[in-house]
């Protein structure tokens, strides 16, 4: 028997990869330096660590280490990225696009800039879960400044379709920034090759700790200049005052190095295991896939995730009849009547529809006696609840 709950919600945070971990722990005790400590070994031992972690960083997504700035994580990133960009060229225009199915820390982000004067316009997605790339095209003017549309989907895996936005942008000369959190470690990213201009990421989605982040910022062809949130000691070129989380940045770059390495290996481990589950849930009477598209290009979603609707039954319900199992409804659970999915609504769904589906995503560490179990845990619930009457 596998060790219980097991865990399938990898998308809403992975565990620190063990080897990370070692390479963290000395950055607490005797490596303990300031990075900014510029007149002794404790300092430049910090700095230097850094650097490694900025080397590793970049060169997952492609990009120099001058290119990327460390902050807490992906929502301070998206942020910095999206607030930045208003506020350093609002006098070229107001206007910002993005997309329904966001998460919500670039939505409320958006909303945000609204009440500051901006203009948000909000992409719809098809039942796939894609935007439109005409209805894209079409959403630019002369008063847009930015694009923003992440990566992948953390409810459904859903991958946008990356290198042709970066095109439009590229040729429209609108800036894209892209909430990669999700993709990146997971599937290869490649800042140039995307036409990327920002880039938000966060460790604790792929195997480092919480609390560390990555935002890569374009230095030329062209340049974005962005305003930072926080002001005081100048750190990361001025664009992030505060001292730096070192063990939390060395613990990020090794994952990011451990991810270079291992990701083609683990998504192929794992894209084998997510169909094997998908298709026994889906062999169960009463349940659909969200966010598959049949006919769209083979990489249309993260190989390790998969959001299932029981028809029928409530989600929450369902989750709390499978204590052993970790899980996620993908709904906001802020009350205590959870709002139904924004993701799943936007490509279409019901309420009912969207209160009825679940998220089941894998990690690194899932093992095929995981996947055993889960399938038989999750049919013999449903058999329950659905004899029982229950909705
Ligand atoms: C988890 C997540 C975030 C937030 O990341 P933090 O590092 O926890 O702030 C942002 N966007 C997406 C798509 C996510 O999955």
């Amino acid at each position: 028997m596998p060790k219980l709950p097991i865990y399938l919600d990898n998308n809403a945070t992975t565990p620190t990869d063990p080897r990370v971990l070692d390479v963290m722990l000395p950055y607490y005790t005797e490596k303990f330096g300031n990075a900014s400590s510029r007149h002794h070994a404790y300092g430049w031992t910090a700095e230097d660590a850094v650097d490694l972690a900025r080397e590793q960083a970049s060169a997952l997504i492609g990009a120099s280490p001058d290119e990327l700035i460390f902050t807490s994580g992906a929502t301070e990133s998206v942020n910095t990225a999206l607030k930045g960009v208003f506020e350093t060229y609002r006098p070229k225009g107001n206007h910002l696009i993005t997309v329904a199915s966001e998460h919500p820390c670039v939505l409320d982000t958006c909303r945000h800039i609204e009440k500051a004067g901006g203009r948000v316009t909000y992409l719809p997605v098809g039942s796939n879960g894609l935007i439109n790339l005409q209805e894209l095209r079409a959403a630019i003017t002369a008063e847009t400044l930015l694009v923003s549309v992440m990566y992948a989907n953390n409810e459904t895996g859903v991958i946008q379709p990356i290198r042709a936005i970066g095109e439009i942008c590229r040729e429209k000369g609108v800036i894209f920034h892209t909430d990669a959190t999700q993709a990146v470690g997971k599937v290869p990213v490649n800042v140039i090759e995307e036409g990327i201009g920002l880039l938000s990421f966060s460790a604790h989605k792929l195997y480092g700790p919480k609390g560390a982040g990555g935002l890569y910022i374009r230095r030329k062809d062209p340049r974005v200049r962005l305003k930072p949130l926080l002001e005081g000691g100048g750190h990361e070129k001025g664009l992030r005052s505060g001292t730096l989380n070192v063990p939390g940045i060395v613990g990020f770059g090794k994952a990011c190095e451990i991810a270079a390495l291992q990701m083609e290996q683990d998504a192929k481990k794992l894209s084998a295991l997510r169909d094997k589950l998908e298709k026994a849930l889906l062999e169960i009477p009463g349940t659909a896939l969200n966010g598959s598209a049949p006919d769209g290009p083979e990489d249309y979603r993260l190989p390790h995730v998969s959001n299932i609707r029981f028809d029928g039954l409530k989600g929450d319900l369902l989750m709390s009849a499978m204590p052993d199992l970790a899980i996620s409804s993908g709904s906001a659970c802020t009350s205590a009547s959870p709002e139904p999915s924004h993701v799943l609504l936007a490509m279409g769904l019901s309420e009912e529809e969207a209160r009825s589906s679940l998220r089941f995503s894998l990690g690194r560490f899932t093992d095929p006696a995981d996947i055993d179990a889960a399938i038989g845990i999750c049919r013999q619930a449903v058999e329950r609840l659905r004899r029982e009457g229950a909705h």
